[in-house]
């Protein structure tokens, strides 16, 4: 069984999660954290929890979501894991970031890049790719199948979807991906995605007011 971890980091308030299962394996999705406070509290909780980090995944490579890449790449040694279409989104971030007023540390780029379907696997566990672009131009999400969960970046939001006026971003585009790619997920499916609460896949194919 996977047992999931989350974290709420930086200015936007984006979702670092971790997964493990009963070996001591783990990893590290989307890490955000950005000041000294966050990347303390997730070292802490790494060291506590006796895990060892064996996997750093990328959703996508927007900066909210890879803030943390280069702290989790100097402390376990990891580089990122993606789709390589989200390349180019990773490597646009330098010429934003001060626009922003957001530091960057510079991410590592893959060695390994994840392809459109497959699984990764860690511990006695492996989660499933499921490509939904639209919101990013190589958006992945990872399913388990075993504990129907899926990890869903910025495609599925409570009640909500991702948006889609950043520069790849387009809309027809992911409201296919949902309705294609997650919709036939389980209706009991958790949606665990890169902002705010947790979901269904049932209740947003009922409630969500841009996909009913
Ligand atoms: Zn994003």
């Amino acid at each position: 069984m996977i047992n999931i971890k989350k974290f709420t980091f930086n200015p936007y308030q984006e979702n670092t999660y971790v997964l493990f299962d009963e070996t001591v394996e783990c990893v590290i999705l989307d890490p955000g954290m950005y000041d000294a406070a966050e990347q303390n509290e997730f070292v802490s909780f790494i060291k506590s929890a006796g895990l060892k980090p064996v996997l750093l995944l990328n959703t996508h490579c927007h900066i909210d979501h890879v803030l943390g890449n280069k702290f989790v790449f100097d402390n376990w040694g990891l580089k990122p894991q993606f789709n390589k279409g989200e390349l180019p989104v990773l490597q646009s971030i330098p010429g934003y970031a001060p626009a922003m007023g957001m530091h960057y540390e510079l991410s590592p780029e893959p060695e390994v890049y994840l392809e459109e379907s497959g699984t990764v696997s860690f511990g006695k566990s492996s989660l499933t790719l499921v490509f939904a672009p639209g919101h990013s131009p190589a958006h992945l999400c990872f399913y388990s199948e075993p504990d129907n969960f899926l990890i869903g970046g910025d495609v599925l939001f409570y009640n909500s979807i991702g948006r889609t006026d950043l520069p790849g971003g387009n809309h027809a585009q992911l409201i296919k991906s949902i309705k294609e790619n997650l919709f036939i997920l389980p209706d009991e499916c958790k949606v665990f995605p890169g902002h705010g609460q947790s979901t269904t896949i049932g209740f947003e194919k009922k409630n969500n007011p841009f996909l009913t």
